[in-house]
């Protein structure tokens, strides 16, 4: 019923979703913990609910508080928001989500200039973030206020920042006194593909942002985690931008579930994903780099198959296998709770079938 791992569309097609990890939808125990939810005026600070959320999250990642955000984007924009004054520059990778894929928040809400540096597979190079800081003693220059770094990083497709390179950014951030923020949208999948404790990779930096809603199964929401005094004005910034929720309680509650039980299966999702990556490896070995498959994504280059990622993605979706192209010869496949190993031996068998219909 809620939790259906094979999918069929109206017409009765059986459908495997790999557009996102978004798609999940919310457990058993993740709805009866909605129903079941003590709640308050969350923007009194009177939710239980919120408050036990942002108390677990604050200290799963070593930070001293936290504070619940509709999504990843709100998350991010308020770290923005609270670290940074306008004006400034925010030093973010050219791939990075916050750059291509938040409207633009940063400038537009925050009044920064982005400045950005090249994404190597999700990887800022330490000494090109340190030649984009700017001077402070120019009175032509922006300030640099903030430093973005993405983990597990999108479009790397899932790659692990891991915490030694993370330590030599962070070194960086700290002879400039500059601040550094996380992306951490599925920081918990970095955590667990490194098999160590997240806070090996919070620690790091200064604030996180995770998502509960991907990965994690929850229906809605983000935790921004960070220093007291810098959640206190992250909790001004969320208002202003209408995230001042009420009783919150009901989401927050599914989050507190997913905490516990999404974290702990991940793994499957990245079980599914190299099992993905392998079956098609062993098909066409040039369409995925093994390497990065480190997660829950499997990125196919489609120039060995002939077609645009466009081209390749409509035709798996004529036979039920949803994914994105997310270039022009690039596809995305996201593993998630809802996809079980059965549908990725599905998947094969699908991608076997269209392959079939190439002209030789
Ligand atoms: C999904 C995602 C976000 C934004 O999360 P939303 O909840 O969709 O706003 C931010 N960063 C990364 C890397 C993401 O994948």
């Amino acid at each position: 019923m809620y939790t259906t791992a094979n999918q069929r569309s109206k017409s009765g097609q059986r459908i495997v979703d790999l557009r996102s990890d978004t798609v999940t939808w919310p457990t058993e125990a993740m709805r009866r913990a909605m129903y079941e939810a003590e709640v308050g005026d969350d923007c009194y600070g009177e939710d239980p609910t919120v408050n036990r959320l942002q108390q677990v999250a604050a200290e799963k990642l070593g930070k001293e508080a936290g504070l619940f955000v509709a999504s990843g984007t709100m998350g991010n924009l308020c770290a923005v928001l609270a670290h940074t004054q306008p004006g400034q520059e925010v030093i973010l990778g050219d791939e990075s989500h916050t750059f291509l894929w938040e409207v633009g928040g940063i400038s537009r809400i925050g009044g920064c200039v982005t400045h950005i540096v090249p994404f190597h597979d999700g990887f800022l190079d330490p000494e090109e973030v340190e030649r984009a800081i700017r001077p402070t003693d120019d009175i032509h220059a922006a300030h640099t206020g903030l430093i973005c770094v993405e983990n597990t990083c999108n479009r790397g497709g899932g790659t692990i920042i891991p915490p030694d390179h993370l330590e030599r950014l962070a070194a960086v951030a700290r002879r400039h006194g500059i601040p550094i923020h996380m992306d951490g949208a599925r920081i918990f999948n970095a955590a667990v593909g490194l098999s160590i404790d997240v806070r090996e990779l919070a620690c790091h930096v200064d604030s996180v942002m995770f998502c509960l809603s991907k990965g994690l199964s929850a229906p809605v929401g983000s935790v921004l985690v960070g220093s007291r005094e810098f959640i206190a004005r992250a909790n001004q910034a969320r208002k202003l931008l209408g995230g001042g929720m009420r009783q919150a309680g009901v989401l927050a509650a599914a989050g507190l579930v997913a905490l516990e039980e999404g974290v702990a299966r991940l793994h499957e999702d990245h079980a599914n994903a190299r099992r993905l990556a392998e079956g098609i490896a062993t098909k066409v070995p040039e369409a995925v780099n093994l390497r990065q498959v480190q997660t829950n994504m499997v990125m196919v280059n489609t120039r060995p198959l002939g077609w645009t990622g466009q081209e390749f993605a409509e035709r798996m979706a004529q036979v039920g296998i949803l994914f994105f192209p997310v270039d022009p010869y690039r596809v995305r496949l996201v593993t998630h709770r809802m996809v079980s190993a059965a549908d990725i031996d599905y998947t094969l068998a699908m991608f076997d079938q269209v392959l079939a219909t190439r002209e030789k």
